[in-house]
């Protein structure tokens, strides 16, 4: 689907994306004390989940959005504005943004709170914020002058660098998200372990912890709810000039583990611990289909191991992602997510 704002009218964008039509939907399936999410704010009215862009370049090798939604593109302010004014005609009060990756383009994700706010809604960004965006625009000028050359050249980092030399910082930005209406996000740590960053094609400024934990207190104390995501039994091929595949070992796991429950004393809200699963589509698949042991109706979910290795096997792997649930959030919490049926994080 070819989506191209600077080129194409609204109308033109209206036929490939067409706003819902809100004579299929029955809102009133919509009005729970609780989203997906956690907590809601809004007492009356509906919640949402929509998106302001779709697609991610990023490219990581155990991630199907690449390749099923393609890479980065916005659906244009003006659709997105008249998004959210049908929204709010049909009753509903706050929003869930699902875009894959919202932080691609920084100052754009700016404008798309602005759009929020203006039409008095409430939001939760759920898709994931990345991580590493947050980190370069946290460490500024200087660390980006030690970038490698590759990194400083790479599509991954064009925008975020841009947006930092216009002055922004992770500060500014996460403030402006608060002020906008913004009350929880869902950040994409992944992995206290650089090569398990690495060798799956994600940046390894995920794991410069000292960076995270700053970045969670500015969340914290602006008044923003964080979840950390984190995935735990990386699989990969051998990386160049290695002759054995790449499997994320035990003690490295506890790494992971102890990076959640650091964070958590942090100020996080909550730790959302995934397995590593192949699924099909994904450059990882072909390699990690070889590690599968147990049928997919039971590990699509990333709560379930799918995959055993020399090294561990599944059921190895489902015990420290209990232990992560346990260890960073504490048996009441889990207990309270169980019964709740989402994540205990309460708006403030
Ligand atoms: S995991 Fe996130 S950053 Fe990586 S490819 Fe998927 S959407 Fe993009």
């Amino acid at each position: 689907m070819s989506i191209l704002p600077n080129r194409q009218d609204l109308q033109s964008r209206l036929e490939l994306m067409p706003l819902p039509d809100f004579g299929l939907l029955d809102m009133s399936h919509y009005l729970q004390r609780y989203h997906s999410s956690g907590a809601r704010v809004r007492q009356t009215g509906a919640w949402a989940q929509i998106f302001a862009t779709i697609g991610c370049n990023v490219n990581c090798n155990f991630c199907y959005i690449p390749k099923i939604n393609g890479p980065w593109r916005a659906l244009g302010l003006d659709w997105f504005d008249l998004h959210l004014a049908e929204l709010v005609k049909n009753g509903v009060t706050e929003v869930l943004i699902e875009d894959d990756h919202l932080m691609h383009d920084p100052l754009y994700a700016l404008e798309v709170a602005k759009l929020l706010k203006k039409h008095d809604l409430p939001w939760v960004e759920e898709g994931g914020l990345s991580l590493f965006n947050l980190v370069v625009l946290h460490k500024g000028p200087d660390f980006v002058a030690a970038m490698s050359e590759s990194d400083q050249r790479s599509p991954i980092y064009k925008n975020v660098i841009e947006a930092m030399k216009q002055g922004l910082t992770a500060k500014q930005f996460i403030t402006s998200l608060a002020d906008s209406g913004c009350y929880s996000v869902y950040l994409a740590v992944e992995s206290a372990n650089e090569e398990s960053l690495s060798n799956s094609h994600k940046s390894t400024f995920n794991s410069i912890q000292n960076a995270t934990f700053e970045i969670v207190k500015i969340f914290t104390e602006a008044g923003i709810q964080v979840t950390g995501g984190f995935m735990l039994g990386f699989v990969n091929p051998p990386s160049s000039g290695k002759s054995k595949p790449y499997i994320e070992s035990l003690s490295q796991i506890d790494r992971t583990i102890d990076y959640a429950v650091d964070l958590m004393r942090a100020g996080m809200a909550y730790a959302n611990p995934f397995i590593v699963t192949p699924i099909p589509g994904t450059s990882m698949w072909e390699f990690q289909k070889d590690y599968v042991v147990r049928h997919y109706d039971n590990g699509w979910s990333h709560e379930k191991a799918t995959m055993a290795t020399d090294e561990w096997t599944a059921e190895d792997i489902e015990c420290k992602r209990l232990e992560l649930l346990v260890r960073a959030n504490g048996p009441a919490r889990v207990h309270e997510m169980v019964s709740r049926g989402t994540w205990p994080v309460d708006g403030v």
